[in-house]
């Protein structure tokens, strides 16, 4: 079957000869002999006008029973159209009905809350705002590989069953072949030699431990894949399964990895503003007020740059009646990352060396012995997007730091073996795909941002 997207008719001058298909959205029937049905695809934002003239032999029989969500494939001419919102319009010479939609099709025209879509996410990528995330994700996946592609980093992919459990202790999603019902036991507890691996295995929250082995051999890395987090979150920035970009670079500092960070974004900024428009535009004027303003601001700015000491100090003084309280040791919450970019900088802000405690073994410690070499980018309306490190490549730090914190050494060999051969500063962040997405396009809650949101009590349709 040969059919033409609508992006590409929308583009196609006046006189073509043109079969295409998709969707109807509408359907508007004149006095005149004629009914105008709007046909969306997917392939753009915008739909096609298509008209159709009551003398076609099945006007009466079919087209006049096109409903919201039927399928058609219409062969034509493409014509200079009359009306304001279009510049061209599909006139018919044949309309074939695929498939009718009756009168219980979920999506009629009127606009649908976001909760009620969510019930239909079978169908809600027929709608405009669904339409325009599928098309944005893709175009912010193309701009990640491209970003790392056009400066030499290697795409690698991390595996997503670990037997690695230590960053995620308590989010972790077990993966077996046992038998729930039915477990195999030996002195009281679970016999996991008789698992499929022969030990505890889980979904990986992080590639980063696997990324670092790849850093310290091909030097600049990046994965790109599904994480999981069995956290019982349930926020408007928390799925249980999302994708994560996770750079490692051998040779870099925390300062070259916060500089990597926000050329990265600004990047994916100037991609979506190049390449998203309509969508961008649709974003805007629905979702967003201000949105591709904002974009723009950000892709030419500066981010700042803050200590953890110097948050506190700052958050401290706002003197605002916060829920959660603020002191230094503690991590920063939700309302603490909001206020420092939301109403401080008004902007993006790096924060930069977090107290030890608060973070993970791995972070390089700083001179000070209570702070460690961490940054978390933090934007307006969404808070943390990226949060990363620089590693601490010291045999020894490393050592007593994975000691304090209960850590297996065996289990961790080679990780500590990249420390014992060869070792080299490195650095890395990991950033949420969603809620980068969440940020392009205004949307509030991250489950409207997946096609498939998995959540606390939710992992099917
Ligand atoms: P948060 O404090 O917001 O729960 P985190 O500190 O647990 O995040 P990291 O372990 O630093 O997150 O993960 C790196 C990035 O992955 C985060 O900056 C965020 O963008 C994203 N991320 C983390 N958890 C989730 C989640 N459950 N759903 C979607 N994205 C997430
Ligand atoms: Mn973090």
């Amino acid at each position: 079957m040969k059919r033409a997207l609508i992006k590409h008719v929308l583009s196609s001058p006046a006189g073509e000869s043109i079969t295409t298909g998709g969707w109807v959205r509408t359907r508007r029937d004149s006095r005149g002999g004629f009914s105008f049905v709007e046909l969306n695809d997917g392939s753009c934002f915008a739909s096609l006008q298509v008209v159709v003239d009551a003398k076609l032999e099945n006007y009466e029989s079919e087209v006049l029973h096109l409903s919201t969500g039927s399928s058609v494939l219409v062969e034509g001419i493409l014509q200079s159209s009359p009306g304001e919102k279009q510049a061209t319009e599909l006139h018919a010479r044949r309309v074939q009905v695929l498939g009718l939609a009756p009168d219980d099709y979920p999506l009629q025209k009127k606009r649908h809350s976001f909760e009620f879509l969510r019930s239909q996410a079978h169908l809600r990528a027929r709608t405009n705002t669904f339409g325009a995330i599928g098309r944005l994700r893709s175009q912010v996946s193309f701009a990640i590989h491209s970003f790392f592609q056009e400066r030499d980093f290697c795409f690698i992919p991390t595996p997503i069953i670990t037997a690695s459990d230590c960053e995620g202790a308590g989010h972790l999603f077990r993966v077996t072949t046992l038998e729930l019902e039915n477990l195999p036991r030996e002195n009281g507890r679970v016999a996991y030699e008789r698992d499929f691996f022969g030990e505890p295995v889980y979904l990986s929250v992080s590639g980063q431990l696997e990324g670092e082995t790849q850093a310290l051999a091909l030097s600049n890395i990046y994965t790109f894949g599904p994480t999981f987090r069995a956290e019982n979150s349930n926020t408007s920035r928390h799925l249980a399964e999302f994708w994560m970009v996770e750079p490692e670079m051998a040779f870099y500092q925390l300062e070259d990895d916060a500089r990597l960070a926000e050329e990265f974004l600004k990047c994916i900024f100037r991609h979506v503003l190049d390449r998203c428009g309509e969508d961008l535009k649709f974003f805007d004027q629905w979702i967003e007020k201000g949105l591709i303003k904002r974009l723009e601001v950000l892709a030419e700015h500066d981010f700042e740059m803050l200590s953890y000491s110097d948050a506190i100090d700052i958050l401290k003084k706002s003197k605002k009646p916060f829920e959660f309280p603020v002191e230094w040791g503690r991590d920063l919450q939700s309302e603490h990352e909001r206020f420092l970019t939301e109403e401080h900088v008004k902007g993006p802000v790096i924060v930069t060396d977090y107290p030890t405690e608060i973070k993970a073994f791995y972070m390089r410690l700083n001179d000070d012995g209570r702070t460690v070499r961490a940054m978390d980018v933090l934007v307006p309306g969404v808070g943390e997007i990226i949060g990363g490190s620089e590693r601490e490549e010291r045999f020894d730090v490393l050592k007593e730091r994975m000691l304090k914190q209960g850590l297996s050494l065996e289990d961790y060999q080679w990780y500590l073996d990249l420390r014992r051969f060869g070792s080299v500063p490195h650095s890395g962040f990991g950033l949420g795909f969603e809620r980068l997405v969440q940020f392009v396009s205004g949307m509030e809650n991250i489950r409207d941002v997946s096609p498939f949101p998995r959540t606390p009590g939710h992992a099917g349709f």
